[in-house]
């Protein structure tokens, strides 16, 4: 590009561009998100994939493929008991995941019984959902714990009935054999605050078991969790993840 940049600069050590090159390609251009507030949804950024913007299920599917038995009403949709969880028909890797939960406003349960539901990752590793406003629980169980390994670093919870989110960055384990080349690794920003910065995985999650690898695709479905309780979820959304110079 004439006119910006230099091209006497020194090299950038371990890449291929000098300080302020001016032949460096620009970042793709994104039009980011509308925020939400209580009352109402955000938009997604212009580069998303929707998967839920509160009209229909149509990017979802229920229990072995069967019709999503959760309700839509409004913008949002909630748990039905015992339907069973849904999960996305299409496949995701590496992304950047942003969703949005509410508890039920009438507290029921407590500890690990009140509004629980969860956002699993490839089908395999689950982000809690959970009312941990004033609800202890065990730790590695909180809302935003990536559970059963990491606590999330601070609670941030909202009050039940009240919108939160949750941005989730994903990248894929990688395997070659049985042997893992590269981890998992998640951060996660709930209601603005970040919880988890980069956490290296240890498997997937699971309940009352120790995680461990074992070979997996690295790419799966998103999971909504049915635990029973009525969570509700509005502005789901998803980005490809990929890097500056992928593009
Ligand atoms: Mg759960």
């Amino acid at each position: 590009m004439a006119g910006i940049g230099y091209d006497d600069t020194p090299m950038i050590p371990g890449q291929d561009w000098r300080v302020h090159d001016g032949k460096r390609p620009q970042p793709r251009i994104v039009t980011p998100p509308a925020v939400s507030t209580q009352e109402k949804a955000g938009c997604p950024p212009s580069d998303a994939a929707v998967l839920f913007d509160g009209t229909d299920t149509a990017k979802w599917v229920g229990r072995d493929g069967s019709a999503v038995g959760w309700k839509v009403k409004n913008d949002y949709m909630e748990v039905v008991p015992k339907t069973g969880n849904i999960q996305t028909i299409d496949a995701f890797g590496d992304c950047h995941l942003h969703v949005e939960w509410a508890a039920p406003v009438d507290v029921k349960g407590e500890s690990q019984g009140r509004g629980n539901s969860g956002v699993f990752l490839l089908g395999l590793y689950e982000i809690q959902v959970l009312d941990c406003y004033d609800n202890p629980t065990y730790a590695d169980g909180l809302t935003a714990s990536i559970y059963g390994q990491f606590p999330p670093l601070v609670n941030a919870c909202r009050k039940p009935g009240e919108w939160q989110t949750y941005d989730i960055y994903f990248y894929s384990a990688h395997f070659d054999g049985d042997k893992v080349v590269k981890p998992t690794y998640i951060t996660v920003i709930q209601n603005g605050l970040p919880v988890h910065i980069h956490k290296e995985c240890l498997g997937p999650t699971g309940h009352r078991n120790a995680p461990a690898y074992k070979p997996h695709a690295p790419t799966g479905p998103i999971v909504l969790q049915d635990h029973g309780d009525l969570v509700r979820y509005r502005n789901i959304w998803i980005r490809k993840m990929t890097d500056y110079d992928e593009q």
